[in-house]
């Protein structure tokens, strides 16, 4: 597929001059980053190349004039406040001005020596310092996008003074170019409400499609990958999933944010493994959770998995929250015992103008994930998990009663099935109950 393969190879030259440029010369750091070029507008009208003006960004193109082209540089001045304020920066301590080319016929830059020298044949995008080019994309959305993840690199090197190990680097310009942008008005680090609010951007369909053929990334994959090599869609994916989990989850974000400090060092993993150490356990269940669930509108806040249930009422009795994901009950199942777990109650699984009611067994009206919407389900968070035993990947279906024998010792979580990104419209709660079943002799 023509434009597949375009994005496939969009920034992963981009990366790879990049990171070896970062590896070989001094960071340049905010006010020391070297100018951009000069760029004679004149000679470049000339050629066809027309120059856009925003407060921090000169923008030369050779594409005809839009509504969607001509308002690039209102875009990346928006995208300016949002970016100091993600990385806690002054907003007027932004140094200097940007330089971008988006360009249609490369051969019009290269006669005019606007490509960049050690990277002429970048395929779709590449950024150093101040500068930045991309290459025409097909849609408005996707061509924003790119900008913004160009736009990203570009400011993270010559304001943090570095971007970090290939992952993060790549996963920030991906979490903060994939935006909103409607009435004049840009959010970055946007959960895409669906396909069509972002064409041509695909990342969670590279995640399903992943999952559907059972090759979901472990996160220590994403830390490996090494953006001096050239990336594929799937790099930006697994990158872009690992960072929009770390900053839409709560117990994830400030830890997330807290790692900007370390842009310039070599060492960015392990302090990263480092500041998550004591919640290794719990990033990696819900990013287990996450990509196998991981869907458009997908609710970071409400998925996070609660490590309480919503009401303790005794040893063996549980309340669970209708409209949360994952919620552990706090029971640590033992390997080769029987229990028996009784559901009850009636709670609202949606709302459309009146309110769905719903039991635990589900409606069967309608469907989630090939199990009816609202069924009770169930998976044991385990340190070491047993092939067959409910996970959060293939949860079991509990509906009103189930008798369940795990394989291996863990803590009994439980949640209804429903859309992870359609949770805001449930209510109520599940009564639970426990019971150990005594082995027969
Ligand atoms: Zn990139």
């Amino acid at each position: 597929m023509r434009l597949r393969r375009l994005s496939i190879c969009s920034f992963a030259l981009t990366i790879a001059f990049v990171a070896i440029g970062l590896m070989i010369a001094p960071l340049a750091h905010a006010a020391n980053a070297p100018p951009p070029r000069e760029v004679d507008a004149k000679r470049a009208a000339a050629a066809g190349i027309r120059e856009l003006t925003g407060q921090h960004i000169r923008l030369f193109t050779d594409l005809p004039s839009s509504p969607a082209v001509d308002e690039l540089p209102a875009v990346f001045d928006a995208a300016i406040p949002l970016w100091a304020k993600y990385f806690d920066l002054d907003e007027n301590s932004i140094h200097g001005q940007f330089l971008g080319f988006l360009i249609s016929d490369r051969e019009k830059f290269a006669s005019l020596g606007l490509l960049p020298e050690e990277n002429r044949d970048f395929v779709n995008g590449y950024a150093r310092n101040r500068e930045f080019w991309l290459v025409e994309q097909p849609s408005d959305y996707y061509r924003r996008h790119l900008m913004l993840h160009e736009g990203t690199h570009a400011f993270m090197q010559t304001q943090l003074g570095g971007a970090g190990p290939g992952w993060y680097m790549e996963g920030m310009a991906e979490l903060l170019g994939t935006h909103r942008w409607q009435d004049g008005k840009l959010t970055v680090g946007v959960m895409p409400a669906s396909k069509e609010a972002t064409p041509m951007w695909g990342r969670i369909k590279v995640i399903r499609d992943a999952m559907k053929a059972g090759k979901p990334w472990p996160i220590e994959a994403v830390l490996e990958v090494d953006n001096r090599r050239q990336l594929d869609t799937e790099h930006y994916a697994w990158t872009w999933a690992l960072t929009a989990l770390l900053d839409g989850t709560p117990a994830f974000r400030e830890e997330f944010r807290s790692l900007k400090q370390h842009v310039a060092d070599p060492a960015f993993n392990e302090k990263f493994k480092e500041t998550y150490g004591p919640k290794w356990r719990l990033l990696n269940q819900q990013w287990t959770a996450f990509v196998a669930q991981l869907d458009y509108g997908y609710d970071l806040e409400r998925m996070a998995i609660a490590l309480q249930p919503a009401v303790k009422r005794s040893e063996t009795e549980v309340s669970i929250a209708a409209d949360r994901g994952w919620q552990a009950t706090g029971w640590k199942l033992e390997a080769g015992q029987s229990y028996r777990i009784t559901a009850q109650g009636q709670f609202q699984i949606a709302y459309d103008g009146k309110p769905w009611p719903c039991e635990p067994n589900g409606v069967t009206i309608e469907y989630h994930d090939g199990r009816p919407l609202g069924a009770l389900l169930g998976a044991i968070a385990s340190t070491k998990p047993s092939e067959g035993d409910p996970s959060f990947a293939k949860p079991m279906l509990i509906g009103s009663e189930a008798v369940i024998q795990p394989k291996s010792e863990g803590v009994l979580c439980l949640r209804v099935n429903d859309s992870p990104a359609k949770l805001g419209d449930n209510a109520g709660t599940i009564e639970i109950t426990l019971e150990l079943i005594p082995a027969t002799k």
